[in-house]
Order: structure tokens, then C-alpha cells, then sequence
């Protein structure tokens, strides 16, 4: 599948004298604020839960919820929805027991109308979970415990299950998570709550097509997922890591972040940048960040990304050199300043002479 996957930032405030070692992306990743009533045929909102998952994807007038994070953040998770205006969510998949996961689950069931749960055949007697099959029951919300190469549909996107295997058994809960393959025309996600290198190694054993323009890293950036050799088979174009600041785990952890960046993957950490928003026309994908104030799509496009870097090459340019015109897409970083460019290890065109 060609990828075509363009990454646009919007950036408002540039803290560039705050810039650290780190180079990610969402070190850059500034405020603005897309319309809650985007026409965007798909959105995939990773919400800023701290130290949890919360991922919600709205395609076409249908929506689904990945995870709630814990119970103590279960209001940023009915707050967002809200703001987006959902009242239905077609599915509620709960990853695996884990309360950073399914914690704030409960209070979305009561809050909202939900179709059905999708959940990964577990034996949990967590608290977390009782709460949450409890609130299914008495909200009539039905189960779905789907097995591996199921297939389901939310608006025109196709979710496809790819672990774990009916009846496999895991000592660590984390590697029972339900990992999920999302395709949307030409575009592609995949989710893969906390599983870690031993469902990664069977995923690569398997025959699944796991390419994905952007991997939700699997548990919160930690060392125990996204090995290299998984990321070279997912090879996404970006990669978003959903983890607290200042989290007790130190997540995410320096080898992931090295194994990301050796591969040129475009990182997005919601504990540097809240909220993170990714849409996509089934072609093309842009992130934005969630919080703050208003700057719309076309006024960046036009006024705020005066450079461009080309990501194999690590040359910058101005947005009007002739090299950009031949540039692929998905090669494409946007600066606002030369600075943000330099900062990140790309040299100037000689050309253009930014
Ligand atoms: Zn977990
Ligand atoms: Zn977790």
C-alpha cells in the first residue's frame, strides 16, 4: 500500500529555549484547536489520561473507544467525548484488565450509550473489571469477544484483530491485550494496548500485513514493547506514546524513543503534548494538539510552516524551493523557524539558502 501519509504540525508557542536533549516531535507539537464538528471523515483522539490509554476514533458519524485510562481521570475521558459531542459509542474496547485501561471505562458506560464492549477472553477478578462488567449489565450493553482475524467495521474503516489467539495463555496480563488494526481507505493505525515483545514476536510469526502509517506504541513506550524488529515490520511513519508526565515508570523508555528515532519515526508523547489528534481523509493524515487556542488547518499551512525538511536526507529548505515540489510526501517535516530545523540536526539547502 503507498503510504501518502503528510504530517502537518500546528504549532503556536515555540519554547525553543526549553528544548532539551530530546528531539520528538511533540517537543514541538504547540497549542491549537481543531472544530469539534471537524468534517474530517476519521479522528483518532489519544487522550491525555497521564498515565494510561484513552484512545477515541470517530469515522464517519460512528465511534469507538479504546481504553478509559484509570477511574481518578475518568472526567478527562467524559469531558473530551463530550466536546466532540458524542452520545453513542458504537464500541467500548477494554485492552485488557488493567486499570490505567479499563479504570474510567465504568463511568463512560454510565455516561454514554454504548453498543457493545470488546474485550480479550481474560479471567481478571480486578476490581476495575467487576466495576466495568457490572456497569455493561446494567446498561445493556452487549459483549463481543472477538477472535483473531475478525474483522469489524465503524463507518467506513475496518478493524481487524490481530492478538490474542483464542485460548493462548500469558503470565503477564499485558500481553493479552487486544491488539487492533485500523484501515481507512488508503491509511492505517494500529493499536496495541500493552502488549509486549512476546505478542510482537508471534505478530511477526504470523501472516498478518502488520504495516501501519502510525503505531500506538504498546505499553506506554516502555522497553518491554516496540522491539526493533516489530517497528520494522509495522514501519510507521509516526508513532504515539501514551504515558503521564513525570510518570513513576520513567515511560517512555530511552530505547524505545532510540528505536523510534532510528527508523525516522515522528513521535507524539501525550505527556508532552496532551491530547493528540490525528485526522485523515483516507489518504493523507495530520496530527494536531488538542489543547489551547484556535488556529485553523489552512492559516498554518500558509503562514506558519516556512520550512521543510526532507527526512532522508535531513536537509531543510524554504517552503517555495523547487526541491519541496519533488519531495514525497510522507519525507516531508515542518518547521515554523530555522531554529526548530537546526535543532534537529537538519542543514540547510544550498540552494535555497534558508
Ligand atoms: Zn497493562
Ligand atoms: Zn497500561
Amino acid at each position: 500500500m503507498k503510504t501518502k501519509a503528510s504530517i502537518l504540525l500546528l504549532s503556536f508557542f515555540i519554547l525553543i529555549t526549553f528544548w532539551l536533549s530530546g528531539c520528538e516531535l511533540s517537543d514541538i507539537l504547540g497549542s491549537s484547536q481543531i472544530s469539534n464538528n471537524s468534517d474530517a471523515p476519521l479522528t483518532i483522539s489519544f487522550i491525555d489520561v497521564g498515565q494510561g490509554d484513552s484512545t477515541l476514533i470517530e469515522c464517519e458519524n460512528e465511534a469507538m473507544l479504546i481504553d478509559a485510562g484509570l477511574y481518578g481521570n475518568r472526567e478527562k475521558v467524559i469531558n473530551y467525548l463530550s466536546s466532540r459531542n458524542i452520545k453513542n459509542l458504537r464500541y467500548c474496547v477494554a485492552t485488557h484488565p488493567h486499570s490505567d485501561h479499563i479504570g474510567g471505562m465504568d463511568a463512560v458506560i454510565y455516561t454514554f450509550d454504548v453498543d457493545t464492549l470488546v474485550y480479550p477472553e481474560v479471567k481478571s477478578e480486578s476490581a476495575s473489571w467487576n466495576y466495568l462488567l457490572d456497569a455493561c449489565d446494567e446498561r445493556g450493553v452487549s459483549y463481543y469477544n472477538p477472535e483473531v482475524s475478525d474483522t469489524f467495521t465503524l463507518g467506513g474503516a475496518e478493524l481487524t484483530v490481530l492478538s490474542p489467539a483464542k485460548g493462548a495463555e500469558y503470565e503477564n496480563t499485558n500481553n493479552t491485550s487486544l491488539v487492533l488494526k485500523l484501515t481507512y481507505g488508503d491509511v492505517s493505525f494500529m493499536f496495541t494496548g500493552d502488549a509486549e515483545k512476546e505478542v510482537e514476536r508471534e505478530l511477526l510469526e504470523s501472516s498478518f500485513d502488520l504495516r501501519a502509517d502510525v503505531l500506538k506504541c504498546g505499553h506506554h513506550g516502555s522497553s518491554t514493547s516496540t522491539t526493533k524488529e516489530f517497528l520494522e515490520a509495522v514501519n510507521p511513519f509516526s508513532a504515539v506514546i501514551s504515558c503521564g508526565k513525570g510518570n513513576d515508570y520513567g515511560h517512555p523508555h530511552s530505547e524505545t524513543v532510540t528505536n523510534l528515532k532510528n527508523q525516522n519515526v515522528q513521535i507524539y508523547r501525550t505527556d508532552k503534548s496532551s491530547t493528540i489528534v490525528a485526522q485523515s481523509d483516507g489518504k493523507e493524515i495530520t496530527f494536531f494538539s488538542a489543547s489551547g487556542s484556535e488556529i485553523t488547518q489552512s492559516k498554518t499551512e500558509t503562514t506558519l510552516f516556512e520550512y521543510i525538511g526532507n527526512t532522508s536526507s535531513y536537509v531543510f529548505h524554504r517552503s517555495d524551493c523547487a526541491s519541496v515540489k519533488d519531495m514525497k510526501e510522507k519525507n516531508k517535516m515542518y518547521f515554523i523557524t530555522k531554529t526548530e530545523a537546526v535543532l534537529m540536526g537538519y542543514t540547510p539547502c544550498g540552494a535555497c539558502k534558508p
